[in-house]
């Protein structure tokens, strides 16, 4: 009942949104600190659906890399859940991927592909059945779960004797105010939607309430040239750590050792250039 409540809710969001907006727009005028400099980060929640093996002959079905050393046969019945903190963790390490290889394969970076409702594989299922869930593929057999809005995002990959395990949910990202530690606007995608994606719109969600800031504190998942160049556009400072544009610049072939730039304050009042150089990458 709670949760049908607030799903009711959902479609009257935007309207609170709108007043939270001009009441922090209220705030402003009376204090132009606030929004000057903003800080992104994402945390990832976690929904409690299940994703369950689902193939036509589940009973039937066997895992072929299982097979091949003649352990258990059966595929078992729902996939692995990782916590939200591993996610995050995950997500940071994704982040060390030099840029130009980011988004390249979505099933590579998020271990499965969802099914549309009309996908030959679903056709035995009725109709009615198929719609109350989202499905997915992988490694050969069909999932289900049933929070039709939850991404996934794998974690670990499979191996001899286990599923992969997934993360089912997705990301929470909040823009606050870095000199008030207040939150400007929030903003949830799901799991397997790029981080990058959601850069514009939480942008716009925050320059709604505040205008244009002087600077965008960034997590190195975000360093990519489409953020640097929107941030261009609005005349922003991006404060982000470094993150390789190219694979293997360096010469021994991997990613050079980051900076971490500091809180966005620090570095604007240090007068810190917007992006810094990680050591060794300037010689490429
Ligand atoms: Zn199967």
């Amino acid at each position: 009942m709670v949760w049908l409540r607030l799903t009711e809710l959902e479609c009257r969001a935007d309207a609170f949104e709108r007043a939270g907006q001009k009441l922090i727009a209220r705030a402003k005028r009376h204090n132009d600190l606030i929004g000057r400099h903003v800080h992104l980060d994402g945390t990832a929640f976690t929904t409690y659906a299940r994703a369950i093996h689902d193939c036509p002959d589940a009973q039937a079905c066997t895992d072929s890399r299982q097979r091949a050393r003649g352990g258990e046969l059966r595929v078992p019945r729902e996939l692995v859940r990782g916590s939200a903190e591993q996610a995050d963790a995950v997500r940071q390490d994704a982040a060390e991927t030099p840029e130009d290889e980011v988004g390249l394969d979505p099933v590579a970076d998020f271990g499965i592909s969802w099914l549309d409702l009309q996908d030959p594989r679903l056709a035995d299922i009725p109709l009615s059945r198929r719609q109350r869930y989202r499905w997915f593929e992988q490694i050969g057999h069909i999932y289900r779960v049933a929070d039709t809005t939850a991404g996934a995002r794998l974690l670990e990959p499979a191996g001899v004797g286990r599923t992969g395990k997934f993360h089912f949910g997705g990301e929470l990202m909040m823009a606050s105010d870095d000199h008030f530690h207040a939150p400007l606007s929030v903003l949830t995608q799901p799991a397997d939607v790029q981080e990058y994606e959601h850069y514009e719109p939480i942008y716009a969600k925050t320059a709604a309430a505040v205008g244009d800031p002087y600077s965008m504190t960034v997590d190195r998942g975000l360093h990519i040239k489409r953020v640097f160049q929107h941030n261009l556009r609005h005349r922003v400072s991006t404060i982000c750590d470094w993150r390789q544009p190219k694979a293997a610049t360096t010469p021994n072939g991997t990613s050079a050792p980051s900076l971490t730039v500091t809180a966005s304050r620090a570095a604007a009042t240090a007068a810190t250039p917007a992006t810094t150089m990680a050591p060794g990458s300037a010689s490429s």
